[in-house]
Formats: C-alpha cells, sequence, structure tokens
C-alpha cells in the first residue's frame, strides 16, 4: 500500500520534470486548499501577498499570465515550450507554456526560491502542485484548511535553520551534562 503510494508520487514527480504539464483546477473541490504565500519579486524586491492554491492534481508550479502581467513579474522565456495538458490527457486548448517566473515564496518563516510556468488560470493567481507537496511533504488539515510545514527534508532553508538550533542545544546539554559529571 505505502510502496504503491510512494511509487506513485515518484510516478508524479518524474512527470512534472518532463515536457508535460497537468493543470487541473479543483477549486470547487473539498480536497482544495489554499495557502496565503508572500512573493517576492528576485530583481527589485518588491512583494506582495496572494492566495496560493494547493492542488494535488496539478504537476507543476503555475502563476497565472495576467496575474504577473499586473504585478509586473519579469517573465524569462523558456528554451522550448511546454504543452499543457488536461486530466484526461487531451490538450488544454488555453496554449502551451512559454514563460517561467522566478521569485522568492515566503510562508510561516519558510523561504525560498522556486520558479513557476506561467499561463492562464483562470481566476486562480498560483498553484502550487505535486512537486512542491513532494519536497516538503507538509501536515495538512483537509477539515481547517491549514498547512504546517513540520516534515521538511535537510536541504529545507527552515528545516536545516532548526536542525541548527537543535545540534546547538544538545550541544549545549551535553556541556551541561560533562559539568554535572566532574
Ligand atoms: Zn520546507
Amino acid at each position: 500500500m505505502l510502496r504503491k503510494k510512494v511509487k506513485e508520487l515518484k510516478e508524479q514527480r518524474d512527470k512534472a520534470k518532463g515536457e508535460e504539464r497537468v493543470v487541473r483546477h479543483t477549486m470547487q473541490s473539498l480536497r482544495a486548499v489554499w495557502m496565503k504565500i508572500g512573493l517576492e519579486k528576485v530583481d527589485t524586491h518588491k512583494g506582495i501577498m496572494v492566495n496560493a492554491l494547493l492542488d494535488s492534481g496539478a504537476t507543476g508550479l503555475f502563476m497565472d499570465k495576467r496575474f504577473v502581467e499586473k504585478n509586473g513579474f519579469r517573465m524569462e522565456r523558456l528554451k522550448r515550450p511546454v504543452k499543457v495538458t488536461n486530466v484526461d490527457g487531451t490538450h488544454n486548448n488555453r496554449g502551451d507554456i512559454m514563460h517561467e517566473v522566478e521569485c522568492n515564496v515566503y510562508y510561516k518563516g519558510h523561504k525560498e526560491r522556486m520558479r513557476f510556468d506561467v499561463c492562464n488560470l483562470g481566476r486562480t493567481e498560483v498553484i502550487l502542485g505535486m512537486p512542491w507537496l513532494v519536497a516538503h511533504n507538509p501536515e495538512i488539515d483537509w477539515e481547517k484548511g491549514e498547512v504546517k510545514l513540520t516534515r521538511c527534508p535537510p536541504w529545507c532553508g527552515k528545516s536545516s535553520e532548526e536542525s541548527r538550533k537543535e545540534r546547538c542545544k544538545e550541544r549545549i546539554r551535553g556541556l551541561e551534562e560533562e559539568k554535572a559529571i566532574s
């Protein structure tokens, strides 16, 4: 069961690395969770808060084209356009992905640099899909719609800081014990 789940996640991750993206809108779904995140432009360092949709059905990180243009994010042209497919495998007629946006993303003391594919998302501004979910493996309370980053990998900025603090605490504890013995 677990092995199957891991296999599925790996497949989704590999698919996300490929040339195609699946953009799914689960806006009406109860399984959609919204996260208030901060986006910071890498060139001007100006920031903006946005409600991002956490969607396990999306195989990438996406930013809406109109949102990008309205807020003046710098778009970089992709070497090769990325095809967008719908969940049923048909070609998404809203057009291929031609650009990406790089920016810093802030969420509850978490900061990371991400690249978003720019496409038309309708009323949604930002979608965090499977690659982000796999990377951070967040704790999600689907009922309350809460996202907690408690299981981040060692390379994640936040957790490395925490583990540093933890190591520091352990070191102090160790020193105190040594003192108690002598
Ligand atoms: Zn993390």
